[in-house]
């Protein structure tokens, strides 16, 4: 019951914020409008230029609080034979799917940690590696991309049927690139539930796994569309933490959507847990959360009053403590690491029309990511058809570039079927993809 009515509290904040962010956006597209005009910049779509349409659309669009999982509308559908037991439809899925105990109780008057404190990982890590000097990657950085979902299944029919295509898409750039790829389904710690939860899960992979050299968050809403493109490794080489965003956003701006945390690398040393630390403490869900969201919105540019969410708190960390982190930090925009749905989703046409798989920006993006569309929740921030019908899209726009491997492709963006685009030979040797994935010179790039 008090669950409940903190619920509707939560949804009732949502809204004012969404309807003070309606405001704001009408406000926004004006003076966009009357820049863009003063200004006559013709770069717009450029990943340094999409600034004004993210603000546009992305204003209201990215946190709302963690929703309630509700599994009673996954109860039988079938009307027909309700009582034969082979019958999937007939079959209350809640029977099964149980969760025993009780979560670990936090101690109230001891500050969250995400664990013991660790000074000396770069010793111990050199140590290791020495030890076992197997798994040093010979031509590039030893990759972890690690992405998650909740241990339930999602809140609507089609959630997991997105979840699949997500890291279908994932093991196919995985495996491509020569990385690793790790998805969580479990609760590591209940107080870092929803967009916390990547926190616990990251320590624990970089302590368990000494010979990974970078750990790549990447959310499961955010899909690999260009499968040919390489990170600039050499590039972060002295940097800890890449993320896309741009420096002057989120320290001179202090924006809360400077910078995106659904896709980045973290590199595995004593800096990056000193950051998770640091990062934390306004995690723990109930109170805190709810307490250091005010803290955000005060602080950070254009944030509606909601909780507080992994991504402003990063910004409010580099733009307070710039000083300590901020040398550390890339944040890139010449490539789409992140690339946020609004600016890409309605150009996939056109690319495939002037360009090819490997630049990873506007011309071809890396990373489109459904930031708000929620495929595994209840309710996004946007209509439903639309989203998921643009996932589809994004996602057959990255399965093609694998499917051409093969000789095949999607007949349309919007569909399930494939048509070839070879003919069978009694020479496959001979054939070369498209792209040149298969190509020896690629192979040799992977680890
Ligand atoms: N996530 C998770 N466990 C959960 C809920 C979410 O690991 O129980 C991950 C999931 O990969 C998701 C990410 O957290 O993509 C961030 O949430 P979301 O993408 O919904 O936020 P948005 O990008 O829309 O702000
Ligand atoms: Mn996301």
């Amino acid at each position: 019951m008090i669950e409940r009515y903190l619920g509707a509290q939560r949804s009732r904040k949502i809204h004012r914020a969404l309807r003070h962010g309606k405001v704001t956006f009408l406000c926004l597209v004006l003076t966009v409008v009357v820049l863009r005009g003063i200004i006559g910049s013709g770069k717009f779509g450029t990943p340094e230029q999409d600034f004004n349409e993210l603000r546009d659309r992305l204003h209201f669009s990215r946190k709302r609080a963690e929703p309630h999982r509700v599994l009673e509308e996954f109860q039988t559908t079938a009307t027909s034979d309700n009582n034969d037991p082979n019958n999937y439809n007939a079959f209350d899925i809640n029977k099964i799917l149980v969760d025993e105990g009780e979560d670990d109780k936090p101690d109230p008057n001891k500050p969250y940690t995400l664990g013991p404190r660790i000074s000396d990982w770069d010793e111990q890590r050199a140590k290791w590696l020495k030890e076992n000097p197997n798994f040093i990657a010979p031509n590039k950085p030893r990759v972890l991309l690690v992405t998650g979902s909740s241990p339930k299944p999602c809140e609507n029919p089609v959630g997991d049927h997105y979840l699949l295509k997500s890291i279908k898409n994932k093991i196919d750039y995985c495996r491509l690139h020569g990385i690793e790829v790790f998805w969580n389904m479990a609760l590591l710690d209940a107080e870092m539930a929803g967009f916390w939860a990547k926190l616990p899960l990251i320590r624990k992979l970089l302590l368990s796994h000494p010979e990974i050299e970078f750990l790549w968050w990447m959310d499961s809403d955010a899909i690999f569309t260009d499968m040919a493109f390489e990170l600039p490794w050499e590039r972060y080489k002295d940097s800890n933490f890449v993320m896309h965003g741009w420096n002057e956003m989120v320290y001179d701006q202090k924006n809360w959507f400077g910078l995106n945390t659904g896709s980045f690398l973290l590199r595995n040393c004593q800096w990056s847990l000193n950051l998770l630390d640091t990062w934390s403490p306004m995690g723990p869900k109930g109170k805190i959360r709810e307490e250091a969201g005010k803290v955000l919105t005060a602080y950070l540019k254009d944030r509606p009053v909601f909780e507080a969410d992994d991504q402003s708190a990063m910004v409010y960390i580099l733009a307070t403590q710039r000083d300590k982190w901020g040398e550390k930090v890339y944040l890139e925009s010449t490539y789409y690491l992140h690339g946020y749905l609004g600016i890409l989703v309605d150009r996939y046409a056109e690319m495939i029309e002037n360009y090819h798989p490997g630049f990873g920006d506007h011309r071809w993006p890396l990373v489109t990511h459904f930031v708000g569309c929620k495929p595994c929740g209840k309710l996004g921030d946007y209509p439903v058809e639309r989203c998921l019908k643009q996932m589809d899209r994004a996602f057959n726009f990255g399965d093609n570039q694998i499917l051409q491997i093969y000789g095949f492709t999607h007949k349309s963006l919007a569909s399930r079927r494939v048509k070839r685009v070879r003919n069978e030979t009694s020479n496959p040797l001979e054939v070369k993809d498209e792209l040149g994935l298969l190509h020896p010179e690629f192979r040799a790039v992977r680890v």
